[in-house]
């Protein structure tokens, strides 16, 4: 097959090396029979698009995994296009048509792909694009690597988000409602006890909320579901007001909230959802890690790097040495934090950096056993970048 694919496509562009002339017949069987071992090893369908005349010619893989008859005409475009599921057709059509504008050589799209049986696999496509001496893409040669098993894992993770947000937050939702409404006196004076175990169980709706909302965000983060959507706004302003909500926190807490920022800064290109997520985790970080009454955090904003960086620093707890390569890791949650503050999820530094790494901020820390800790996030001058 490999040696057929050869004969039908000549060497053009000096892109195929010529074989070496000490090379007996013999050498070369051993190298094509090496090729067609490992395209057999691979198990991916392989091909060859010549784009001039619409021709293609497929490996054996084809026909092994999506159950195509030899007899069927496979050697066209026009029978590979008419195989693309149609909602997919048109997005392949349009990233093709690049190619024909760009002068890159590397292809590759995601898109499904019709077995003879009339299901779909979800393919992988990537090739090499060989042009002419113009430019002009001649033709490419590439493979469609199944991922079927993959794509049908994050359906299953979309589908367990829906049922996540409906069926958990809603009822969640209810009993914290409920609580409030009973400790507010709505059906009657609650005794000092009874007020005290119904104010518990609704703040632990409320935390288990907020564990809610963050494996929720982290899941569409994870399957690229949160677009960054920036405009135009005034940091400080957004500063100003992040630490505006956490104040009855600290107060609470009696932690002391310092706020060290400069007089006026250009506008920035921020998400602003994402920009006040990010600080109010930082600061109720700062104020939970921190001991009661003692507590001192400061929130500062500086120019570096041609960016900005903000930092939220604390005088708590500190995170241990052999702690801090974790502190980003999902779930994962120092041990003197589970027993300073035992409502943790090890959750939001995860999200926070995830988040920082999609827009293409920075975010690290310093932090003393002990003495206190400091983040810093640095956001692009030229701010958030969408995806
Ligand atoms: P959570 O605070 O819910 O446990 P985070 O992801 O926000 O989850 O933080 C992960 C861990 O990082 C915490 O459990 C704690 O060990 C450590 N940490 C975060 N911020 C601070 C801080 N300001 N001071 C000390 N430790 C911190």
């Amino acid at each position: 097959m490999i040696a057929h694919m050869t004969r039908t496509h000549p060497v053009k562009n000096g892109a195929d090396p010529l074989p070496d002339r000490t090379e007996t017949i013999e050498d070369l069987r051993e190298k094509l029979r090496r090729y067609e071992l490992i395209f057999q090893a691979t198990n991916d369908v392989i091909y060859d698009l010549n784009l001039e005349d619409g021709t293609v010619v497929w490996n054996e893989a084809l026909y092994t995994q999506y159950g195509y008859e030899h007899d069927e005409p496979t050697g066209t475009l026009e029978w590979w296009t008419g195989h693309v599921h149609p909602d997919d057709a048109l997005p392949l059509e349009n990233r093709v048509s690049t190619l024909f504008d760009g002068s890159t050589n590397s292809w590759q799209h995601d898109y499904r792909f019709r077995r003879a049986d009339g299901g779909y696999n979800y393919v992988h496509d990537r090739g090499l694009v060989l042009r002419s001496g113009n430019g002009k893409p001649t033709r490419i040669i590439g493979s469609l690597l199944d991922v079927t098993a993959q794509a049908q894992l994050d359906i299953a993770k979309d589908e367990f988000i829906a049922l996540v947000s409906h069926q958990l937050r809603t009822p969640l939702t209810v009993i914290r409602v409920y609580g409030e409404m009973l400790t507010g006196g709505a059906f009657g004076q609650l005794t000092d006890e009874q007020a005290e175990w119904v104010r518990n169980m609704t703040q632990s709706s409320a935390r288990l909320i907020d564990v809610v909302g963050a494996i929720l965000n982290i899941s569409r983060l994870e399957l690229g579901r949160i677009n960054i959507s920036a405009t135009q706004q005034d940091i400080l302003k957004l500063t100003r007001d992040t630490v505006k909500g956490v104040a009855p926190l600290a107060a609470d807490k009696e932690v002391e909230i310092a706020v060290s920022l400069p007089d006026s800064l250009p506008q920035l290109h921020v998400d602003t959802i994402i920009y006040v997520q990010t600080l109010h985790n930082l600061l109720t970080n700062a104020i939970r890690y921190t001991e009661a009454q003692k507590g001192r955090v400061t929130v500062s904003i500086d120019e570096a790097d041609e960016g900005y960086v903000v930092s939220v620093s604390d005088n708590g707890i500190g995170i241990p040495l052999d702690s801090q390569p974790h502190i980003f890791e999902r779930f994962y949650r120092a041990r003197n934090a589970v027993g300073a503050e035992t409502q943790g999820s090890g959750l939001g530094l995860y999200l926070v950096k995830v988040m920082t790494d999609t827009y293409g901020g920075k975010l690290w820390f310093e932090s003393t056993e002990g003495q206190g800790t400091t983040f810093y996030v640095w956001i692009p001058a030229g701010g958030m970048r969408p995806l």
